[in-house]
């Protein structure tokens, strides 16, 4: 394979040089005061990316987004208790597989097809069955590209169950998707550096509302494995943030100092630009797929995410074949997790720009038409050009 090639997966994405430069200079020891301070601000930082204040607590830790539904979830959770879980794909899904692990009894809200989603109004109506101490949604599923409604689901939660925490799984949307976590009353937040906040695999990120911290005093983390126990983290984030040392487990040095970088990439953007970006770039992607006669996975416009897309391939063409072409063509995109349905998903997030786009769309055609699928060439390119210089880009 060639060294350069466009990574168009939902995740990891393609990452800005100097964000990758970080991993490769000395590491810093991580109670030193150099390091200290880089952590400090990348705390700070975090909270500016999703709108909230200092009463909110952040917290990085080294691991996956795997680990960061596990820890958001299992120290909030007491025995008997009962979760709403809603799910509109596979990572949905991983949240019933996981909570189902735990003496708490899951709930269980499902999108009707794969596509499609729950919406605000069933799980409003399922709520106020009453008793739920946590719901859960994933914001966007990576799965699907199916963007959850957040907005009026967080303000409804908070003015009527005052007993639930919602709990948003962030990790194909934080940085690329429009979310305000303090203004939409989400109680805990969680996402992973490789996607849009464009940083190399491995850190698993949190952030806690007062709400949500007041619950874990009456937890106290009593379900939640040695590591994720989130009250030993706290204290290690607050020295930090106190300019002190402190160690309950090695932080991802590093990864850290790149994610440092990535987010005074990201403020200097600014958050609105950002939002605008992901939203013109993959509404052009979706036209042009879509001119080529492709059906994308998510139902209509107003679910479909801006960081990822799920492409139904035609019948006749295997994933794994048309994966093969698009790589020979120096473009990696990903299949799914669902082996019977034939389909493809791109990633567009994180510092991917109109450029990446229109040679990932250019690429789908070519390996299309080599694949022996009737296409005009250049038709979804001009859709998605049009799109592009119409909005500024
Ligand atoms: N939630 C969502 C929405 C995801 O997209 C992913 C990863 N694709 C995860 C959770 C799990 O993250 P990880 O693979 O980093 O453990």
């Amino acid at each position: 394979m060639n060294e350069r090639f466009l990574l168009m997966i939902p995740g990891p994405t393609i990452f800005e040089p100097s964000v990758l430069r970080e991993l490769s200079i000395t590491t810093l020891s991580h109670t030193s005061k150099e390091f200290i301070q880089i952590f400090d601000e990348t705390l700070k930082n975090l909270r500016k990316i999703v709108f909230v204040d200092e009463n909110y607590k952040t917290i990085i830790l080294a691991g996956s987004g795997t680990l960061a539904m596990e820890t958001s979830t299992t120290n909030f959770i007491k025995s008997g208790e009962k979760v709403l879980v809603v799910s509109n794909g596979y990572f949905g899904d991983r949240m019933i597989e996981l909570l189902s692990k735990y003496p708490v009894k899951v709930d269980v809200l499902k999108a009707e097809e794969l596509g499609s989603r729950v919406e605000t109004e069933k799980i409003l109506e399922k709520l106020d069955e009453g008793g739920y101490s946590l719901i859960t949604v994933t914001h966007v599923d990576t799965s699907t590209g199916v963007k959850q409604e957040l907005k009026s689901l967080g303000k409804e939660v908070r003015k009527h169950h005052d007993e639930t925490l919602l709990v948003v799984d962030g990790v194909c949307s934080v940085a690329g998707e429009e979310l305000y976590m303090k203004d939409w009353g989400i109680d805990i937040l969680f996402t992973g550096s490789q996607k849009a906040l464009g940083v190399p695999p491995g850190l698993a990120i949190l952030w806690l509302s007062p709400k949500a911290m007041e619950k874990l005093k009456e937890t106290k983390s009593a379900y939640a494995p040695y590591y994720m126990d989130l009250n030993r983290w706290i204290k290690v984030m607050e020295a930090y943030e106190e300019l002190k040392p402190s160690y309950f487990a090695t932080p991802a040095v590093n990864l850290i100092m790149a994610l440092n970088k990535s987010l005074k990439l990201i403020l200097e953007e600014g958050m609105e630009r950002r939002f605008g970006r992901h939203k013109i770039l993959s509404k052009a992607f979706r036209a042009g797929v879509k001119s080529i006669g492709l059906n994308v996975m998510a139902k209509n416009e107003d679910y479909a995410a801006s960081t990822v897309t799920a492409i139904h391939l035609p019948q006749n063409i295997e994933v794994q074949q048309f994966l093969a072409e698009m790589q020979r063509r120096n473009v990696i995109v990903a299949g799914g997790p669902y082996p019977n349905i034939n389909y493809f998903r791109v990633g567009h997030m994180g510092p991917v720009n109109a450029n990446d786009i229109l040679a990932t769309m250019g690429a789908i055609e070519r390996s299309l038409h080599k694949l022996g699928i009737p296409i005009e060439l250049g038709k979804g390119l001009s859709e998605t050009q049009n799109i592009l210089a119409n909005e500024g880009k």
